[in-house]
């Protein structure tokens, strides 16, 4: 008893030094928590659309890549929980935060047949200084959680990113596009060979990335494609 109320006291004190904060909302978090409040855990905004073949995230692909399924798991507001949980992963180098989120979307996703067909994750490259500056790719950590709650493997260098870049302020949409698409190479193309790749990123905006990536994978013999991110933006 007089153990546990130190402990606590402890806790207390500690917790004026190192507050513990919830990732998604800021608040204080219960001594010995961590990561993420319980009610941020049932708030979370998830979007629910990999329950349809049809859905916000696959129309922004329409016409552009023939997609088998694709879902975002959470809506992406400003100043909202998902723009707060992406801000830790990226910039604050919460690296847990990833596979924390990739966890509980692959516990959602492989209850979805055309999801569970998948054979492959890969993750959306970072540019390589980009990854060197932050250390890691959150896309990566983001597909392990995946893999680890699916059962399906994941490759983290399946695709990557060249060292070609030019601005892409000042170019049309069609010169901007080109750009992105020879930004991504498959290194070992054998590996990718018939497989039904679900290829993950962090937030999905235009999608002028994930759709890159995307026509590069479909360039190798007998592959298909799926996506899914964390966060979707309007
Ligand atoms: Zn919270």
């Amino acid at each position: 008893m007089l153990n546990t109320l130190r402990l606590r006291w402890l806790d207390n004190l500690l917790g004026l030094f190192y507050p513990n904060l919830c990732l998604a909302c800021g608040r204080n978090l219960p001594p010995r928590q961590e990561g993420i409040c319980i009610s941020c855990r049932y708030k979370l905004p998830r979007t629910h659309f990999h329950q349809e073949a049809d859905n916000p995230f696959t129309e922004r692909f329409w016409g552009r890549i023939p997609l088998q399924a694709g879902a975002a798991f959470l809506h992406f507001t400003k100043g909202g929980r998902t723009q707060r949980l992406i801000h830790h992963l990226k910039y604050e180098g919460k690296r847990e935060v990833g596979i924390y989120l990739g966890n509980l979307y692959g516990q959602e996703l492989r209850e979805a047949p055309v999801f569970r067909e998948a054979t492959l994750i890969l993750p959306v490259p970072l540019h390589p200084r980009k990854q060197h500056r932050r250390g890691y790719n959150q896309s990566a950590l983001f597909a392990r959680g995946l893999s680890e709650a699916m059962g399906i493997p994941w490759l983290p260098d399946g695709l990557k990113r060249t060292e070609y870049t030019a601005t892409q302020t000042k170019k049309s949409r069609l010169e901007r596009f080109n750009n992105v698409e020879k930004a991504f190479v498959i290194p070992h193309p054998e590996k990718i060979k018939q497989q039904h790749v679900l290829l993950v990123d962090d937030v999905a905006t235009t999608g002028a990335t994930l759709e890159a990536c995307a026509l590069k994978v479909l360039e190798v013999e007998g592959t298909k494609v799926s996506m899914a991110t964390i966060g979707i933006a309007q």
